[in-house]
């Protein structure tokens, strides 16, 4: 029998990217789009993470993110419970590792909404992965957004706009770019990638 040599094992016949990373700067719209979506396709699963960072009035625990404390985030990295983390604008962000593999040994999609770090590492440790960049119209409009949501104070939203020039720059590193001018086209066009049948 001929040995099949190393990197040249055949193609598993669905090829579709099951992990759907979506990033992009903040402000831009990753967590209205995503809402979108899935108010209209709840079936799309999407990652909840941990983070320090303090709730936003309406955030809830275990819905839009576990909040910890240093201590427990601490752990968290420590006993290896986290797919990837990063810190963000003076704050930690993590993909809880368990509930990410359970659903991917299933078979089914799974949606990560996370920064450039995080997306980096998503990449090195599963490079199958698919990188969506959610980019704004203009920078300017970046900024509006940011600041019309009222929810950090001025020295946030100029800490996250530094990052945002950074993570802007970074665009090509992923595979594809959708730019929300429109809330609905984009979770359309989102919905289709994350593919979800
Ligand atoms: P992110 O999750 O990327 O930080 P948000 O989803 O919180 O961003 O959106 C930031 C602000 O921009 C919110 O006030 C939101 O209502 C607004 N927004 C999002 N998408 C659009 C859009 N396509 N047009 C106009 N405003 C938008
Ligand atoms: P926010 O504080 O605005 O909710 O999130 C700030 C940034 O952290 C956003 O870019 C968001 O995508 C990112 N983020 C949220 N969860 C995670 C995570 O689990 N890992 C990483 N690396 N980034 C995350």
């Amino acid at each position: 029998m001929a040995a099949t040599p190393r990197g040249t094992s055949p193609v598993p016949p669905d090829v579709r990217p099951r992990l759907t990373v979506l990033s992009g700067p903040s402000g831009v719209g990753k967590s209205t789009v995503v809402a979108h979506m899935r108010k209209e396709h709840p079936e799309v699963w999407l990652s909840v993470s941990a983070t320090t960072r303090k709730p936003r009035p309406g955030e809830k625990h275990g819905v839009h993110y576990f909040f910890v404390t240093d201590d427990e985030m601490d752990k968290l990295i420590a006993n290896g419970e986290l797919l990837e983390w990063a810190e963000f604008a003076g704050n930690r962000y993590g993909t809880p590792r368990a509930a990410v593999q359970e659903r991917l040994e299933k078979g089914e999609p799974v949606l990560l909404e996370i920064d450039l770090q995080g997306a980096r590492l998503v990449r090195e440790s599963m490079p199958e992965a698919q990188l969506v960049f959610l980019a704004p119209p203009s920078w300017e409009e970046l900024v509006r957004r940011l600041t019309g949501r009222g929810t950090e104070p001025p020295e946030v939203i100029e800490r996250r706009l530094r990052a945002a020039k950074i993570e802007l720059a970074a665009e090509p590193e992923f595979d594809t770019t959708l730019v929300n001018t429109s809330v609905e086209d984009v979770a359309r066009e989102l919905l289709a990638l994350v593919d979800v049948v």
